[in-house]
């Protein structure tokens, strides 16, 4: 049975755990996956880092380091043979859209392109009113410092999340579509909604909501059905949220489920979730 993890980290990315990568895939062979996708975040754009205006911790820790990019190669490369009879590994980044980058990031993913086999798009950083940009997923004080109207208008700042993504989709249909694209996580915004106490999206986020999604699927992106929300104090839910889901499947999206491993023990968790979730909609 195809059974495929397409979302993953290793200790490339600074702010999970320091296993090697060999504990992820023994991991995902134990729990049965035949499919792995090796998704670390991509470097984030020189001049991005260099006039980085979020908190410093973000800065060294949301992401490989350029100079890591070679060991990270050869890292993956390693383990598609070792482990070549028990599991087919692809080769993946997590790429950050950054609107003010687009350039920056196309030259980097088609210099990749013979390497690359998917690719998890992603927003974690978004623009706030004073031209700032912070990440949305850091911690909730970081949120709250760079977007105070989490608190009281939190609409606002789901408008402002979801209209990058749109930009990131439009960015994305300009790729060559050699590329398999998979948006990720589209209710992060959402990360820390027991926090804050939000609310769901009002009607003309969700009219945003349905449009991303027919644009996906007008597009053939893939959507990543992600359950690290699950695992999070503050969030207890997939990204995206079920009632989206739901409309994905409607449109026959295709969606790919991604634990977003951080940890070897983090592989495959709640799987099964999404999967009777997806097999109840049939
Ligand atoms: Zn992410
Ligand atoms: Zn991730």
């Amino acid at each position: 049975m195809f059974k495929k993890d397409g979302h993953t980290h290793t200790r490339f990315s600074h702010h999970g755990s320091n296993e090697r990568l060999d504990d992820y895939i023994e991991q995902a062979i134990a729990l049965g996956f035949t499919e792995y996708v090796v998704t670390e975040h991509a470097p984030l754009p020189a001049d991005f880092l260099a006039n980085f205006t979020g908190p410093a911790a973000a800065q060294s820790g949301s992401a490989m380091l350029s100079t890591e990019l070679v060991d990270y190669q050869k890292e993956v490369a390693r383990v598609q043979k070792k482990y070549a009879d028990q599991i087919h590994i692809k080769s993946g980044f997590e790429v950050d859209y950054l609107q003010a980058y687009e350039p920056v990031i196309r030259q980097f993913l088609m210099a990749q392109a013979d390497w690359l086999d998917e690719i998890v798009l992603s927003v974690h950083f978004l623009p706030n009113h004073d031209h700032l940009v912070a990440p949305i997923d850091f911690d909730p004080e970081t949120l709250a410092a760079y977007f105070p109207e989490i608190k009281h208008a939190p609409q606002a700042v789901f408008e402002n999340y979801l209209t990058t993504i749109k930009k990131s989709l439009d960015f994305a249909a300009t790729l060559p579509n050699q590329f398999v694209i998979r948006i990720g996580h589209v209710t992060l915004i959402r990360k820390y909604q027991k926090y804050f106490d939000l609310p769901p999206f009002d009607a003309s986020n969700q009219v945003r909501i349905d449009h991303l999604l027919l644009q996906i699927k007008n597009d053939h992106f893939q959507l990543d059905l992600n359950t690290a929300g699950l695992r999070k104090p503050y969030n207890g839910e997939t990204y995206p949220t079920t009632d989206i889901i739901k409309k994905a499947r409607d449109l026959e999206i295709e969606m790919v489920y991604g634990s977003d491993a951080h940890e070897a023990s983090a592989v495959g968790q709640d799987y099964h979730v999404v999967d009777s979730f997806l097999k109840k909609l049939k």
